[in-house]
């Protein structure tokens, strides 16, 4: 039997390995017109001296494969890929990207661990993050057509451009109204339900997000959807995703985290890794511990010190970190549990369902609340002494 065009890639070596810990593989996506083949050709370069490249933020999907040509041979690529590669060509000049498919060896576990552990600079230093969401339909392009029109604008204001044009001009007409089913339509796309795009759009200098051939910088993005969300005559195209789902949706979340983060440092620092790990409890991602880990690199710097990354351990000893960290540095109603009970009640918010958490935060404002009267009750017999 003929090796796979894969394997008969493999054997000839022709990914070449990384020098050194500060060298990456870039792609290069070779310019070309619909209907022209994908070629792409890899090049290293060191992180350390600034390379000009975009990041592409997505989400690997279906595994039917795609045919393109790499460094001159076969290779394949999965069929999301393969869209976005077709639609983030240009048609005249090359463009540069980092994409963790082609760039980390897949079968390299060595190289893989490292260059896993690096992906929060590779995606900081990006000179812009490309978040694919897939390819466009009829509403899609309505809706980014839309933002498309409008540039970034200086935070704060009290409302963007592309709201207010929409809500004087668009709001309540058929054009609105699809306008609104695109942003719906794009508020559901599978992208927004991966756990690793919220570092990578959270760290990114610079983003857009692309849907087919639609792209719209994500802080224009951010600002539409937030001015829309809670006004009432909007607020059933939000209620469309379901009354819980909506105050979870990856999405919503992402927009109120970022929007925090933006707004005050102090904020960001608040942002504790256990809160991280909570708000974004709905997110997917292959390996139980990377829903800890992969928010990692968005915690304060006392949260990194006090759980640092290491994946020989289990979830449980990641677990126990954190609430010990949690007792020790943070005030926190954790302080009242012991480390098996803390490190149980870690694991049910992160890892249990939202039907699960109403129940639990029941008990643990009781816990608060015990322990409330209990700090009184110590307050008033110290007055009689
Ligand atoms: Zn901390």
């Amino acid at each position: 039997m003929s090796p796979s065009p894969i394997q008969a890639f493999l054997d000839r070596d022709l990914i070449p390995p990384l020098a050194d810990q500060d060298e990456i593989r870039l792609l290069c996506l070779q310019p070309g017109v619909t209907g022209d083949k994908i070629v792409c050709t890899t090049q290293h370069v060191k992180l350390s001296t600034n390379p000009q490249y975009e990041a592409l933020s997505y989400v690997w999907g279906s595994k039917d494969m795609r045919p393109i040509t790499l460094n001159s041979y076969p290779w394949e690529v999965r069929e999301n890929l393969f869209d976005a590669l077709i639609n983030l060509r240009h048609e005249t000049k090359p463009r540069i990207l980092w994409i963790d498919a082609i760039c980390i060896k897949q079968d390299d576990v060595k190289e893989r661990n490292h260059q896993v552990s690096r992906m929060g600079t590779i995606y900081s230093k990006a000179s812009k993050v490309v978040a694919w969401l897939g390819l466009a339909n009829e509403f899609t392009v309505e809706a980014l057509g839309h933002l498309e029109k409008f540039e970034e604008e200086e935070a704060p204001k009290i409302i963007c451009s592309s709201s207010l044009v929409f809500k004087n001009e668009l709001a309540g007409t058929e054009a609105g109204h699809r306008i609104l089913e695109g942003v719906r339509l794009i508020s559901l796309r599978s992208y927004w339900t991966r756990l690793w795009i919220i570092q990578e759009l959270q760290l990114a200098s610079d983003a857009d997000i692309q849907c087919g051939r639609n792209c719209v910088p994500w802080e224009v993005f951010k600002a539409f959807f937030m001015d829309l969300e809670p006004e009432e005559p909007y607020y059933p195209v939000f209620s469309a995703l379901g009354e819980d789902e909506k105050h979870v949706s990856p999405l919503s979340n992402l927009i109120w985290e970022a929007w925090s983060r933006d707004d005050s440092p102090s904020v960001r620092n608040s942002q504790y890794l256990s809160h991280l790990c909570f708000s974004f409890r709905k997110s997917q991602c292959e390996k139980a511990i990377d829903k800890i880990l992969g928010l990692w690199s968005l915690a304060p710097v006392c949260c990194q010190d006090g759980v640092p990354v290491d994946y020989d351990l289990g979830v449980d000893q990641v677990l126990g970190k954190i609430f010990g960290h949690e007792v020790g540095a943070h005030d926190t109603p954790s302080r009242y549990l012991d480390r098996d009970e803390g490190v149980d009640r870690l694991r049910k918010l992160i890892f249990e369902s939202w039907s699960h958490w109403t129940e639990l935060e029941r008990t643990w404002r009781q816990v608060e609340e015990d322990m409330a009267a209990y700090d009184l009750l110590l307050t008033s017999l110290d007055e009689l002494v």
